[in-house]
């Protein structure tokens, strides 16, 4: 069990009238100091962002990088995902995660560096590609660790383990790593940590939220049935969008009636199709959900109620028995995603000295999903595991945003253009700082290791 091993730092925020310690200068001057060739590599990945599973030369540009860092690297595990691994002696195993994926979206954030990249996804239209969630700010952090740490081995005893993983947006890429051997071909973590950057929070702002940090997200597909005909004689169908929308309206009373007020839940039916002209009555309807959720007992109360109410809806419209609706569900769902709490609240600790008690807040759980829930489900008694926000929104736009002036853009919005160089400096010296901590080679301050 890991415990109370960051006990100096819990004892430093404890008494908090304690300068931060002079390694955080030391740190946070080194990582200054390489800024400019950092900015030149995010500006690299931002330009040139590729699509889930398609990283190929994000891959390669951090997998160079890594190995002239002394870094043992293996490129291709999970299709495009890199796994880099440096031994240091005893100690625990600590693995950093970076995603590399873009995404579908046309960038239109003016920037002298956007990106013009097309592509073809799944959809099969054309679109332009940009990295419009920032996972080009996570690289670049994430390289800028693993520089720093390589620099600092006589300040660390034990194994880091890199990982560059593919397709995050599809929720797809951890899974693909982990069952290409993540955990039995290279050592496994005793603790992973990630961070994203978010577009709710103010330029190099830390948030966390211990336990339930994310949902799980699971994606279910309904068809339902009918009896088609001619829309000037309704009495001698059944007609396919009624049934659906009484579904819909049916499933709006999961959340409200049958889940607990206490345990957040979601249900969006974010597609509904059926038809094609304005007198006929359609065979078919389609319905496409998204479902949220973050117990496992909550997430079956949804899944189960949507079937049931599947079912129910259509005996009530009279549909005969093989009529009944399909519910399909998508195979790999995202799991929620769970943040350990003693050790991210002895990790926050230790960045509240480091970066001030402003700089670093507990902010409340999301509905999104992250795969990097895997990681820690893969190893729920060996692993533990934390994700953490580091804000993005450049302090101006911040400000003009409180006033009401404008509305800030979403992760995922074509207009998202993070204070980089803000979130790349501060995540970067969090995952080092951190890193430094779990893996101090003074071994009576790993107390319970
Ligand atoms: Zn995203
Ligand atoms: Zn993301």
């Amino acid at each position: 069990m890991l415990k109370s091993f960051l006990v100096p730092a819990i004892a430093l925020s404890a008494l908090c009238t304690l300068p931060a310690p002079v390694q955080a200068d030391e740190l946070r001057d080194a990582i200054a100091a390489d800024m400019p060739q950092l900015m030149d590599l995010y500006r690299d990945l931002h330009q040139y962002p590729e699509l889930s599973f398609e990283e190929v030369e994000t891959a390669a540009k951090l997998a160079g990088r890594m190995r002239a860092l002394g870094f043992e690297v293996t490129e291709g595990v999970g299709q495009t995902g890199i796994v880099a691994v440096m031994r240091n002696g005893d100690g625990p195993t600590i693995m950093l995660r970076t995603d590399m994926d873009g995404l579908p979206v046309t960038e239109q954030t003016g920037l002298p560096f956007a990106s013009t990249q097309m592509a073809v996804p799944a959809s099969g239209v054309k679109t332009g590609v940009m990295h419009a969630c920032g996972h080009d700010t996570h690289m670049t952090a994430w390289i800028a660790a693993a520089q720093m740490l390589a620099e600092r081995k006589d300040q660390w005893s034990g194994t880091l383990v890199m990982i560059g993983q593919p397709a995050e947006e599809l929720g797809l890429g951890a899974l693909a790593m982990l069952e290409d051997g993540l955990y039995t071909r290279f050592p496994k973590p005793d603790v992973t940590l990630a961070f994203h950057d978010a577009a709710q929070f103010p330029a190099g702002m830390i948030g966390y939220s211990p336990g339930f940090a994310l949902a799980n997200v699971d994606s279910v597909d309904i068809t339902v049935k009918g009896i088609g005909g001619h829309g000037a004689y309704p009495h001698t169908t059944k007609d396919p969008i009624v049934l659906a929308s009484a579904i819909v309206m049916k499933l709006q009373t999961l959340v409200s009636r049958e889940s607990s007020p206490l345990d957040p839940a979601v249900v969006t039916v974010g597609s509904f199709h059926s038809g094609f002209k304005h007198n006929i009555i359609s065979n078919e309807a389609k319905l496409q959900l998204t479902v949220r959720s973050y117990s496992d007992a909550s997430r079956q109360l949804l899944l189960d109620g949507i079937e049931r109410i599947a079912r129910g809806e259509a005996i009530a419209a009279g549909m005969p028995d093989d009529q009944m609706p399909i519910v399909a569900r998508e195979e790999h769902y995202t799991p929620a995603t769970y943040n350990s709490p003693v050790l991210t609240e002895d990790v926050m600790a230790a960045l509240r000295v480091r970066f001030g008690p402003d700089q670093v807040a507990q902010v409340p759980s999301v509905m999104g999903g992250e795969d990097f829930a895997q990681f820690l489900r893969a190893s729920p008694d060996d692993t533990k595991s934390l994700i953490f926000w580091v804000g993005g929104v450049p302090q101006a736009d911040f400000e003009r945003a409180n006033d009401g002036q404008i509305t800030l853009p979403s992760l995922h919005s074509p207009f998202w253009a993070p204070d980089a160089e803000k979130v790349i400096a501060t995540a970067a010296e969090a995952l080092t700082s951190t890193a430094l901590d779990l893996m101090a080679p003074a071994s009576e301050l790993k107390v319970g290791m």
